[in-house]
């Protein structure tokens, strides 16, 4: 087999995905966010492409890519001023099961997830009572036998309704008996087409933006004991696992958000004539789109490096969190230029920019809040105690 060199992979990638997103155009998303309905064709066209599964290892029928690619095809889906918030999750929710997954589970399903027959998007941690206090999660699963049993109460669980899988995150031992918070949180693999109706009650929350999200209610639903995903108790551990993939992937839909805003402002100021002459002459009009243009490639090259620690299997932590928070608040500041560069009309549903500047509003508070980012950073690169 022919090895491909990592950037031309990506490049080919991003080529791939640019001409696939473009037909999928503004009218496309626009209608969908009028309806509040899910981009199916989109998502079943990026996943026919394979594109959703380039992190899945060859043998089990994936692109066998490493994130450099997953960040490009994140990215050129909100550059062409679509929405990678759905189907994301399947990039880095694999990244649980590859990794931690037995073999015989890995053999169920990513094979069946690379070629689509499966949708991996739905990912289940946050609780009405403990949102960025993850250990504080109440919902639980007790063993009987072959299954556990499931109680308790999610909320913001996305793509549920239109996932086959969900991954879970339960605690299987009480707080009280743990040495540590962290510790007694389980991972399992929900078959959502089981659960539903069998314990599992799904209702739908209306949000700001286009975001297929719910709200999560667990009474005894049965999960069979071989959907553990690695060891009872060291679920926690599995899922931060997977938090810089998941930050790194994410800092890339937002340099594709940016560079989308950017380039609307761009043709806007150019071509939008008041007092005889282009807005785009005036300073006070090129001057915030520009700052915003530096701030989202500085971004962009603060993901590269996070990508290539990551893909080389080196610490990438700091630079991985301080890439989704730079690239988070570049994207905001490039929405915020472009929309005072249009004027009224940013305000009109008909020029997306209002669309696109609520959806990516959300990187600031999901998945993971500037907040916290902004802790990590202090604990982490900067040795200062932790602050929570
Ligand atoms: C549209 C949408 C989709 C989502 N999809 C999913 C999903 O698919 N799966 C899932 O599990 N979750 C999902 N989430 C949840 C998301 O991850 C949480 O909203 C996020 O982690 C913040 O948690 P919270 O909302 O409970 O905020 P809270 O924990 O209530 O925090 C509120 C604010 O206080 C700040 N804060 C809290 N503690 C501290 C502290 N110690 N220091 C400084 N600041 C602090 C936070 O930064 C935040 O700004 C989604 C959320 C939204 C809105």
């Amino acid at each position: 087999m022919i090895k491909v060199p990592p950037r031309i992979a990506e490049s080919h990638v991003r080529a791939g995905v640019r001409q696939l997103c473009a037909a999928f155009d503004d009218s496309y998303w626009r209608a969908l966010d009028a309806e509040h309905a899910y981009p199916k064709e989109f998502v079943e066209a990026l996943t026919r492409a394979g594109y959703l599964s380039v992190l899945i290892p060859r043998e089990y029928g994936g692109g066998g890519l490493d994130l450099a690619a997953g960040c490009a095809v994140m990215e050129e889906v909100n550059r062409s001023g679509g929405n990678g918030g759905a189907c994301h999750a399947q990039m880095y929710t694999m990244g649980t099961l590859l990794r931690h997954g037995s073999a015989e589970q890995k053999r169920r399903y990513l094979p069946r997830i690379a070629s689509g027959e499966l949708r991996l998007q739905a990912f289940g941690v946050t609780e009405p009572d403990a949102g960025t206090d993850t250990t504080s999660l109440r919902t639980t699963a007790v063993r009987h036998g072959g299954h556990y049993i499931v109680n308790g109460n999610k909320i913001w669980i996305s793509r549920v309704e239109h996932s086959d899988l969900m991954l879970l995150l339960a605690r299987t031992t009480p707080l009280p008996d743990v040495r540590k918070r962290g510790d007694g949180l389980s991972v399992f693999i929900v078959d959502l087409h089981e659960a539903v109706g069998h314990g599992l009650t799904v209702r739908p929350i209306r949000t700001m933006l286009n975001h297929s999200t719910t709200e999560l209610f667990f009474e005894n639903v049965r999960v069979p004991a071989e959907n553990l995903i690695g060891i009872e108790g060291q679920g926690f551990r599995y899922i931060l696992d997977g938090m810089n993939a998941e930050r790194i992937l994410i800092a890339a839909e937002c340099v594709g958000d940016g560079r989308w805003f950017i380039a609307r402002a761009v043709a806007r100021a150019k071509q939008r004539e008041v007092f005889s002459r282009p807005i785009g002459a005036n300073q006070g009009v090129q001057f915030p789109i520009a700052r915003a243009y530096a701030n989202v490639e500085a971004a962009d090259l603060m993901r590269i490096r996070a990508t290539e620690l990551f893909d080389r299997g080196e610490p990438c932590g700091v630079q991985a969190n301080t890439a989704k928070l730079l690239a988070a608040e570049a994207s905001w500041e490039a929405a915020n230029a472009c929309m005072q560069t249009f004027g009224g009309c940013g305000f009109a549903a008909e020029y997306d920019i209002e669309r696109k500047f609520r959806e990516t509003r959300l990187y600031q508070v999901a998945p993971i809040s500037t907040n916290l980012i902004l802790t990590y950073l202090a604990e982490h690169a900067l040795g200062l105690p932790r602050s929570y």
